[in-house]
């Protein structure tokens, strides 16, 4: 699941998102949450959002790199590769936060004395629904879904089997 982005060329220096959709804006519409192109600095609405602002934006300009322009969004997308990706030593990558993120919560799982064998409906005291995950990625590896950077996070997992 991850692999290099070769569309962040297109990022420029861009000044910091506005607070509204400024096509919404322009409309009278609605929207729900803001994101911000990364190549015009343009703050568009998201999919959730009755009009889609942004991803009507890459498809008119083809723009491929923005990112989430909400109070304490950190995340950055890439329309062509679908995928969120940061900088990395070798370049931008693509990463799945979500693997990640069940990772870091299966490790406190395990380390304080969880089953590596969870019931599908175990969330977290963070909240983080790590049963679903335990499932998605045992499903993942036998379909052979994950990329060897993924296997080689999830089996660095202390007490961890398949
Ligand atoms: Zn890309
Ligand atoms: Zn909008
Ligand atoms: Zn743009």
């Amino acid at each position: 699941m991850s692999h290099p982005c070769s569309h962040t060329d297109a990022i420029t220096r861009v000044r910091a998102p506005r607070d509204v959709c400024e096509a919404c804006v322009e409309i009278g519409g609605e929207w729900v949450h803001l994101r911000q192109c990364l190549e015009c600095g343009r703050t568009l609405c998201c999919n959730s959002s009755p009009n889609q602002h942004m991803s009507g934006h890459f498809r008119e300009t083809a723009h491929p790199v923005m990112r989430g322009a909400m109070p304490g969004d950190a995340w950055t997308w890439c329309f062509v590769d679908d995928a969120n990706i940061r900088e990395a030593p070798g370049g931008w990558e693509t990463y799945d936060p979500y693997l990640e993120a069940g990772a870091t919560a299966a490790r406190d799982h395990l380390r304080s004395g969880g089953t590596a064998d969870p019931s599908d409906d175990l969330v977290t005291p963070e909240g983080f629904p790590l049963g679903e995950w335990f499932a998605y990625v045992r499903d993942a590896h036998e379909e052979g879904a994950l990329d060897e950077r993924d296997e080689d996070l999830v089996e660095s997992i202390d007490g961890w089997r398949w």
